[in-house]
């Protein structure tokens, strides 16, 4: 009995448990230009069947260990198929021709065609199941043909010399070599052991920019694309390569690695590269698999020159060469990482590098050209293949390529936009191999304009905010709304409503009365309300008073508003009777005047100095480490945030807004004013008190045409719409975390055709929002919902891990005149995120966010996570703030 060799049975263990199939076939098609005798090429095509046992092999079925069973040479049974075809048919034919699927239990892993186009013109198609070739085989394949045919053609077989060794004794050898893995000094244990420690912790996947998520059963399906280098590059790489006492290959390699970590991928880049594997003389004329895969693994941590990178990889690579006897197919059952039908293991990219000696064919009255087939599947997620063009003098001529990807994962234009990434890596490279991998620059994405959003539909004619619009005071704008439409309702709770004259006289209230008491202008004064129109009133009385607020969520940890109570140093707090047990156990009662506002009346406006520079609140981030930080906001950036929202999503007055979020977070923001600013209405409503089973029956009392909530909040509501329409709404804006894409199916499924989903992105340091997209239909890839454009007046700079601008994928900076000041009391904090703008005017400023993003080809922009989790995106690591 014949066992099987490791590279064999790993094959031979795919084909049982999917079934025959193409996706491990070899092809190689041959046009043939003149006299084809056809009997001869029938013949020679035997002679190699019988010569090389690898292509009379069968695999039978069985339970127990795989064996290869050799077929006597009478009776392979191979013939050679013969077919008409037209030149405009041809490449179909020989693409249904290469997905032929082998029947291994009873069919040798070899079969012939020959399609006619006309009586001068010929293509061969030789195609061999990869169990029983490689890559490498090509070469001694077509030599053989070219000997047994022009021996056929003149009515003799063959005259070669018998092949000294066959594929079986291969695989004898194999295993002797190894010897016995559990004896430390073997070589499979030494090298086992090498592997171990080489490859521990790798990382489960390769987080490649794909378009779709990965189906949990990979289908295979996959295409290429050819892409050239030109001969000045080659030379210019091939330079690099010997500057650095490396291959080519190296250079490529770490060009690859470099691509990945710039487009996201993380630092720890593990590629799969064969290798010929026929480590003795006797077996370079062999038609076999020998081919073994090495895993090299790339270190691009910390941000290293192209040119120290080369040289992690020349060492990592030389240690590898030095242990490739070990078969990869043995390393994955050692190392048994969590197996998928999802992914290859340990690695989902390959590259091929083809030094080997290209394959020549040369039949008597024939002139011979390869003819190229189109490939429909997919091995792994991205394959590589590269191979070196000379000129006649041997010299250097451009590199040729070709990149096979993964259908289930990727569109054809995501490939072609990493191949132009790959090609200005490697341009910039070869010319200044010193550059730090994030300073490579990689070419920008379509520029915003003309990926720009649609517009929503407005629901009333709108006014358009102007520039001096936002040189006001978020009050004298609230006021010319009061003027404008008095009777028009501003807020709605439970079952009352307030008009905007109502509103107004209440704010004037609380503005008198803290006029009165703590004298009018400059000062904080905190809040502390349940969920409620009551808030919003003091809002505004405070902002009359023309002073600041500092919102208390009741909600939040007690320990929570202790810190903020004392930090924001209020000399006030305005609290609901219902909550001043809470306030005095968070020491206001103490301290500071309490204010309650059932015991103020409405009033006339006293006179307060405001400005588009006045504070307008302090807000403190949830902050995730450490302490809560106050984010202090000035009129003139919420007036900007207004005024952009306004204008990108149409607001007017006939708008009805719902508010769910917090006050105490800055979400809310886009609600209150949103809709105060421009004379529409806001609903409220406690989701926490009225639940989501509600939520149907109130969307339809209140006509709302604008909702907007986190999507975890919108995936709750819409469970209560039941899949009955909500009819009004034209709008859905998502923002404080990640949306989905399942979300915009939510919308598809419980809003009208025309509704729009927003995804707001945006840290309180920004005020709100700085990122919109309005056009989650048309740009939603299946992998996530863009974050999409920076609003006028603002940009979006990518910083490298050394705070340096990048392209494509960084830590993403907010360049505007509409950022923070800083934190409240945090001088070291505020002068690390908020720096000096590289891009804007001196003295202008940037705020670093902490996360990280990557643009899209067509120039919207993805968010990725927190750079500080480092769940996503391994060692792209930012000190937490
Ligand atoms: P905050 O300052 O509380 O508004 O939180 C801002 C942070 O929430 C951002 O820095 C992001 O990490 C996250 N975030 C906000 N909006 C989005 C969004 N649309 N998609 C993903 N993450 C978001
Ligand atoms: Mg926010």
């Amino acid at each position: 009995m014949i066992p099987l060799s490791f590279a064999q049975q790993r094959l031979w263990f795919l084909h049982r448990l999917d079934g025959a199939n193409a996706t491990y076939n070899l092809p190689l098609a041959l046009r043939l230009t003149g006299n084809v005798d056809d009997a001869a090429l029938q013949l020679a095509l035997g002679d190699l069947v019988s010569r090389h046992e690898s292509l009379r092999t069968i695999f039978p079925d069985t339970d127990d260990e795989p064996q290869q069973i050799i077929l006597p040479a009478e009776k392979a049974d191979f013939v050679l198929e013969r077919a008409q075809a037209r030149q405009a048919t041809l490449a179909t034919q020989l693409a249904e021709a290469a997905d032929h699927c082998f029947e291994l239990t009873r069919e040798i892993p070899f079969r012939a065609w020959l399609f006619r186009i006309d009586p001068q013109q010929h293509v061969l198609l030789l195609l061999c199941h990869h169990i029983a070739s490689d890559g490498w085989s090509l070469a001694p394949l077509v030599r053989d043909l070219s000997v047994a045919y022009a021996a056929r053609c003149q009515g003799k077989p063959p005259a070669w010399e018998p092949l000294p060794v066959q594929y079986a004794d291969y695989t004898l050898w194999q295993r002797e070599l190894l010897g016995d893995e559990n004896d430390p000094d073997s070589t499979g244990g030494r090298q086992l052991a090498y592997w171990k420690q080489a490859l521990a912790d790798l990382p489960e996947q390769l987080e490649l920019p794909t378009d779709r998520p990965r189906p949990p059963v990979s289908s295979y399906r996959g295409e290429s694309i050819a892409f050239q280098l030109d001969a000045q590059l080659h030379q210019g790489l091939t330079a690099l390569a010997r500057q650095g006492g490396g291959s080519l290959f190296m250079v490529l390699q770490a060009a690859l690695a470099t691509l990945f970590t710039r487009l996201g991928a993380g630092t720890d880049i593990p590629l799969g590269c064969p290798i010929a594997g026929r480590t003795d003389e006797a077996l370079n004329d062999l038609v076999g698999f020998f081919l073994n895969t090495l895993v090299l693994r790339t270190d691009t941590s910390g941000n290293p020159r192209f040119d120290e990178l080369l040289q992690r990889v020349r060492e990592t690579n030389l240690s590898a060469y030095e242990h490739q006897d070990l078969p990869f197919e043995r390393l994955v059952e050692v190392l048994n990482p969590v197996r998928s039908m999802a992914r290859h293991p340990l690695f989902q990219v390959t590259l091929v590098f083809q030094n080997n000696a290209r394959a020549s064919v040369e039949l008597p009255g024939i002139e011979t050209a390869f003819e190229p087939i189109a490939i429909h599947s997919a091995k792994v997620d991205l394959s590589f293949t590269l191979w070196e063009e000379r000129n006649k003098q041997g010299g250097l001529n451009g590199i040729s390529g070709r990149v096979e990807f993964s259908a289930d994962l990727f569109d054809r234009s995501t490939v072609t936009w990493m191949l132009e990434h790959l090609k200005s890596v490697l341009r910039t490279v070869a010319a200044h191999p010193g550059t730090r991998l994030f300073q490579i620059p990689l070419p920008s994405p379509v520029s915003p304009a003309t990926a720009a959003p649609a517009r929503p539909r407005p629901t009333q004619p709108y006014t358009e905010f102007t520039r001096d619009d936002i040189e006001q005071s978020l009050t004298a704008r609230f006021e010319a709304q009061v003027r404008r439409d008095p009777t028009a309702v501003a807020i709605t709770h439970q079952d009352s409503s307030w008009s905007y004259a109502d509103l107004d006289r209440k704010a004037n209230g609380i503005a008198n009365a803290l006029c009165q008491r703590l004298g009018a202008g400059a000062g904080r004064v905190m809040l502390l309300f349940g969920h409620g129109a009551e808030m919003i009133a003091a809002m505004l009385g405070v902002l009359k008073a023309g002073k600041t607020y500092v919102p208390l969520d009741p909600l939040h940890p007690v320990e929570r508003l202790r810190f903020m109570l004392a930090d924001s140093e209020g000399e006030a707090l305005i609290c609901e009777s219902a909550l001043t047990a809470l306030a005095s156990s968070i020491g206001a009662q103490r301290d500071i005047p309490v204010f309650d506002p059932s015991t103020i009346s409405p009033a006339e406006r006293c006179a307060a100095q405001r400005d588009s520079r006045t504070p307008t609140y302090i807000l403190y981030t949830s902050g995730t480490t450490g302490q809560p930080k106050g984010v202090v906001q000035i009129d003139r950036n919420v007036l900007h945030f207004i005024a952009t929202y306004t204008n990108a999503l149409h607001l007017s007055a006939g708008d009805r807004l719902t508010l769910f979020s917090s006050y105490g977070f800055d979400a809310s923001v886009m609600d209150i004013y949103g809709a105060l600013l421009n004379g529409a209405s806001l609903h409220v409503l406690d989701l926490r008190e009225a639940g989501f089973t509600r939520i149907r029956e109130w969307l339809h009392r209140h006509q709302i045409t604008v909702w907007h909530s986190t999507p975890t909040v919108f995936r709750l509501g819409a469970m209560g719409l039941h899949a009955q329409k909500a009819s009004s709404t034209r709008l859905v804006v998502l923002g404080g975390e990640e949306s989905t894409p399942a979300d915009l199916d939510l919308l598809r499924k419980n809003f009208e055709p025309n509704c729009l989903l927003v995804n707001g992105y945006g840290p309180t340091e920004s005020t709100v929002t700085v990122q919109f997209f309005a056009d989650a239909q048309t740009n939603s890839n299946g992998m996530r919902l863009p974050i999409g454009h920076p609003v006028e007046s603002t940009h979006i700079a990518l910083l490298d891990p050394d705070g340096q601008p990048t392209d494509v994928f960084g830590e993403l900076a907010i360049c505007s005149d509409f950022i923070a000041r800083g934190y409240l009391n945090r001088p070291g904090l505020t002068a690390e995120r908020f720096v000096a703008n590289p891009f804007g005017a001196p003295g202008s400023r940037m705020y670093r966010t902490g996360d990280l993003a990557r643009w899209r080809p067509d120039g919207v922009l993805d968010f990725l996570g927190r750079a500080d989790q480092q769940v996503k995106i391994r060692g792209f690591r930012i000190e937490p703030g």
